[in-house]
């Protein structure tokens, strides 16, 4: 189910029909921009216009945080399960093993993203590259340009994770996701 969330469009609905959806979607050849939704983002956004901006084009918005489970039941009288993002893209990662999609991890300390690369590749994930979050004129688009990922982690934090795959639309990737402090996890 597609709720209108303060103009975002919010999946809702048990967590294993939106990891379905979201596996469809891929697959059926949408260019995917999907926001894992929580306070802290939403709050974001009623400061920074342009972050409000570049959430309203997102494809979808998955319900990440508690506060936005409650709200959408408070507002909208919708009940959703909450879909953490880490666990979206860990499943998304298990999909993409199985299916043969390349991943690409831009985001986090070097030396956290290269661990997380190497513990994904050690489950058997195909990371075709990966690049630190810390760049600033130096940008890793040229090298996602040529590799062509099928799914784009991007684990810079909000707003600036969200901004960047906001202005990246046009690269090579089925879907774009901001992934937050995922990494770090991943990284252990
Ligand atoms: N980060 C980054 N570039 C930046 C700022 C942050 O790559 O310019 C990374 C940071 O290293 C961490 C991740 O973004 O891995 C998430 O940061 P934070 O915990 O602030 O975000 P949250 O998980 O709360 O969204």
């Amino acid at each position: 189910e597609q709720v209108s969330f303060y103009s975002y469009n919010l999946l809702c609905g048990k967590a294993e029909e939106l990891r379905r959806y979201l596996v469809d979607s891929i697959v059926s050849g949408n260019k995917l921009f999907v926001v894992t939704l929580n306070s802290q983002i939403f709050l974001r956004a009623q400061q920074i216009p342009d972050y409000d901006e570049a959430l309203r084009h997102a494809t979808f918005h998955l319900p990440d945080g508690s506060g936005v489970v409650w709200a959408v039941k408070r507002h909208c009288n919708v009940v959703t399960d909450r879909v953490p993002g880490i666990d979206t893209m860990l499943y998304l990662c298990e999909e993409a093993k199985n299916r043969g999609w390349k991943v690409y991890l831009l985001g986090a300390r070097p030396d956290v993203v290269n661990r997380a690369a190497e513990n994904l590749r050690n489950k058997g994930v195909n990371i075709v590259g990966y690049h630190h979050g810390y760049f600033e004129d130096q940008t890793p688009a040229e090298e996602i340009e040529k590799l062509k990922p099928d799914l784009l982690f991007v684990g810079m934090g909000a707003p600036r994770q969200e901004l960047w795959i906001y202005q990246h639309m046009q690269l090579p990737f089925k879907l774009a996701m901001g992934v937050g402090g995922s990494f770090d996890v991943i990284a252990g």
